[in-house]
């Protein structure tokens, strides 16, 4: 909602069509609505579909966040007259209500293009007159990762990404996940948490709790600055534990199986890729190189799609990544890890052997696997590149075959 409505302008689609946009933002007792219009959405960051679309105005160039806060611009939304899924709660903004819609934009902040543009735009920037729009649905409950360097005194452990959600006003933060000592308090209802125990069982009918940093130190807790426990049941989650949030144990979780031996393989466990199956239909952001980025929560298992050597790690831009070359001759870059798994440059790994766990590191915004397929010529940038699209879907489809059967630089890469 606009502080104070005012006439707006339209793309010039004709003159009745101007008029009559200007004698309905004039009228002040005609509310400002968003049409809903059966047009399916599926957003590759949270897995979820929707079955409808809702129009509504909106600011030229509105900035979308990562959240429903101003804190990571992640996207601008170019069209004034756009598409939205679904609201949710977060912070008050100049709209004078807490009100924030969620849409697919049109050009992705720097460093976040892997996030295909999805993000939430403050009600203020859209020409609604009632938020939440009357009609359209809220998010359903949600959490999502953010670039975030925080440590813990208490563990001297540190993250690197977190994990944001919506929480209940007041929650209390314990010393231990029983809920006996308290240690602080959370003041804020959007909040970031940085892994999961196991502990007591709670009212929300499981034994998941969740380790941050709240607002308020317990009595005679001050040394801890509030770093503690919260019941999963304070805890806006569509599950516990929410997708790959890490447990806050030091010894990792085992990785999922790897996936059958054969001449390819998937790089990621079967459901993390089918998760990210979205992204096959998309060139890389931009389409400015042949390369595909595939939407994984930090720490997924990356395997090897080939048997090979691995030829080098590849750092900078490509964060913690390595090259696999190929039995086939082929070389496959996989960046962005969040760390290495012990696997060396000059060894041999089998297709299916893990090497990477995925991550967020290098330019990149949002936890993704960077997969290319290049026939090394001597220069990496200008090696002939594979369609990884198709290659993948084929693999997923039982049908694998070496990328050389899909078209190179310049050919159709998405089709199916
Ligand atoms: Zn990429």
């Amino acid at each position: 909602m606009h502080p104070h409505p005012r006439l707006r302008s339209a793309r010039p689609a004709g003159l009745a069509l101007l008029f009559a946009l200007a004698w309905f933002h004039a009228a002040p007792a005609e509310a400002t609505r968003c049409t809903p219009r059966n047009e399916e959405r599926s957003d590759p960051n949270t897995g979820q579909r929707w079955s409808q679309s809702w129009y509504c105005g909106n600011d030229a160039s509105a900035p979308m966040f990562a959240g429903p806060n101003p804190a990571s611009r992640v996207a601008t939304l170019q069209s004034r007259q756009s598409w939205f899924v679904c609201w949710r709660r977060g912070d008050a903004h100049a709209g004078g209500n807490d009100v924030w819609y969620y849409t697919q934009g049109d050009s992705a902040a720097a460093g976040w293009e892997a996030r295909r543009g999805w993000g939430y735009v403050p009600a203020v920037a859209l020409a609604t007159s009632v938020d939440p729009d009357p009609g359209m649905p809220e998010c359903q409950p949600d959490m999502w990762q953010a670039r975030k360097q925080v440590s813990d005194p208490n563990t001297g452990r540190s993250w690197s990404t977190v994990w944001y959600g919506r929480n209940d006003a007041g929650a209390t933060l314990y010393l231990a996940p029983d809920g006996a000592t308290a240690t602080g308090r959370l003041d804020s209802t959007l909040s970031y948490f940085v892994c999961h125990a196991r502990g007591a069982r709670h009212g929300g009918g499981n034994d998941v709790w969740y380790y941050t940093q709240g607002d308020r130190s317990a009595p005679g807790q001050e040394a801890r600055r509030a770093w503690g426990y919260v019941p999963a049941q304070n805890l806006h989650t569509r599950s516990d534990p929410y997708d790959s949030i890490p447990a806050c144990g030091d010894n990792p979780a085992p990785p999922p199986p790897p996936p059958p031996a054969g001449p390819y393989v998937l790089p990621l466990p079967l459901d993390a890729f089918e998760r990210a199956i979205g992204s096959l239909t998309n060139n890389h952001w931009g389409g400015n190189y042949w390369a595909i980025d595939l939407l994984v929560p930090v720490g997924t298992p990356v395997y090897s799609v080939s048997a090979g050597v691995v030829s080098n790690y590849s750092q900078g831009t490509c964060g913690n990544g390595l090259t696999v070359r190929g039995d086939d001759g082929l070389s496959y870059l996989y960046c962005h890890g969040d760390s290495y798994v012990g696997v060396q440059p000059g060894q041999r790994v089998a297709a299916g052997q893990q090497i990477l766990r995925s991550g967020n590191t290098g330019q990149s915004g949002a936890p993704h696997l960077h997969l290319e397929i290049k026939q090394w010529s001597g220069d990496w940038g200008s090696s002939p590149a594979w369609c990884a699209q198709r290659f993948l879907r084929a693999i997923h489809r039982g049908q694998p075959q070496s990328p050389r059967n899909f078209p190179a630089s310049g050919g159709d890469c998405t089709a199916p």
